[in-house]
């Protein structure tokens, strides 16, 4: 993982990016954390104009932790959010991956899992990072 916004910030990687990690990065950038509605099928959102990031309050701990990770990853990548493309929205699917999935985390766990809903639960991620990190 080669983005050197997020080496500054010294985060960790895989397990240890948990939660509380997470939301302590985004008050260290001073971006507000809201949870709230969307509308239809967005989990979460990133809106630089107002150095905000508005995320379903209905998501599971590992649906949230998946989100709030995806969303910064469009921050460390530099999207203004809002309207992003696909190929913007396909570069945050893949640092999302990378923090979230570490090779030496998801190899061990890949011999110990019996499917991939089983290997998702025992890396704390949606299938949908899963699928992303196995397209790699
Ligand atoms: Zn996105």
């Amino acid at each position: 993982m080669m983005n050197a916004f997020l080496q500054k910030l010294s985060l960790p990687y895989g397990k240890s990016l948990d939660i509380p990690t997470l939301e302590d990065t985004y008050s260290r950038l001073d971006i507000l954390l809201i949870r709230g509605t969307l509308p239809q099928d967005l989990v979460g959102i990133w809106c630089s104009q107002y150095r905000s990031v508005v995320i379903d309050s209905t998501l599971s701990d590992i649906q949230y932790r998946c989100v709030l990770t995806h969303e910064l990853a469009h921050i460390a990548l530099g999207h203004s959010g809002c309207s992003c493309n696909s190929i913007e929205e396909a570069r945050a699917r893949k640092l999302t991956a990378d923090l979230l999935l570490p090779q030496s985390e998801y190899d061990s766990e890949k011999r110990r899992s019996s499917n991939l809903w089983e290997l998702a639960g025992n890396l704390n991620v949606t299938l949908e990072v899963l699928e992303e990190k196995m397209n790699i």
